[in-house]
């Protein structure tokens, strides 16, 4: 599989190298026209506000709102794809879920755990930084984890939003799932 990932801003080499761990090709997408070689998309966690900007100036928001590529969006990635975000406009609207940013506290309160997360047979090495949570998951989402009652991992369809870092560890394991459990299957379900 190609899988790209969003290159505008946040952490990009670093998902990147999990793309390549998993044994697929990683591609640094700048562009909108590269948007046509890739089966499915990361969004990074980064700044979410930094990145719409960028999004608009280089024409992805559009194109990505009517878009059925897969996408997997960690953190500020999470926020790009949700419906509603808390006290401000949404952007891609992939994620039937309302997410409030920042929910976690400050960069100081940033922590780590090991998570359960649905689909996955062992924990998951999850890392929280100024992290959002989804406040409400609706129709259609699927609720992959929960840490204290907060969802923090969900699913719906082709698209998965996770609230943490995994691209901050070497654990892979998500991106594995999002390749091989929704990327794969999404194609084998296109009609030919
Ligand atoms: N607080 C950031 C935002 O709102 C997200 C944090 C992150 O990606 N580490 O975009």
């Amino acid at each position: 599989m190609k899988i790209g990932v969003l290159g505008l801003q946040g952490a990009v080499r670093e998902h990147i190298k999990h793309i390549e761990q998993t044994g697929h090709e990683g591609i640094v997408i700048k562009t909108v026209n590269q948007l046509n070689e890739i089966d499915g998309l990361v969004l990074p966690g980064g700044e979410s506000t930094t990145m719409r900007r960028l999004m608009d100036l280089y024409g992805f928001t559009e194109l990505l709102r009517n878009s059925e590529l897969p996408m997997y969006g960690t953190c500020a990635g999470l926020i790009l794809l949700a419906k509603a975000v808390v006290g401000q406009e949404s952007h891609l609207n992939k994620l039937n879920v309302v997410v409030e940013r920042n929910s976690f506290g400050r960069q100081v309160d940033s922590f780590e755990q090991d998570l359960d997360v649905k689909g996955i047979d062992e924990a998951v090495n999850a890392v929280f930084i100024r992290a959002p949570h989804i406040q409400s998951a609706h129709e259609g989402v699927e609720v992959l984890s929960t840490v204290e009652d907060r969802i923090v991992a969900v699913r719906q369809n082709q698209y998965l939003g996770i609230s943490f870092h995994p691209e901050l560890t070497d654990d892979y394991k998500i991106m594995k799932y999002f390749i091989e459990e929704i990327v794969e299957q999404y194609q084998v379900k296109q009609p030919q």
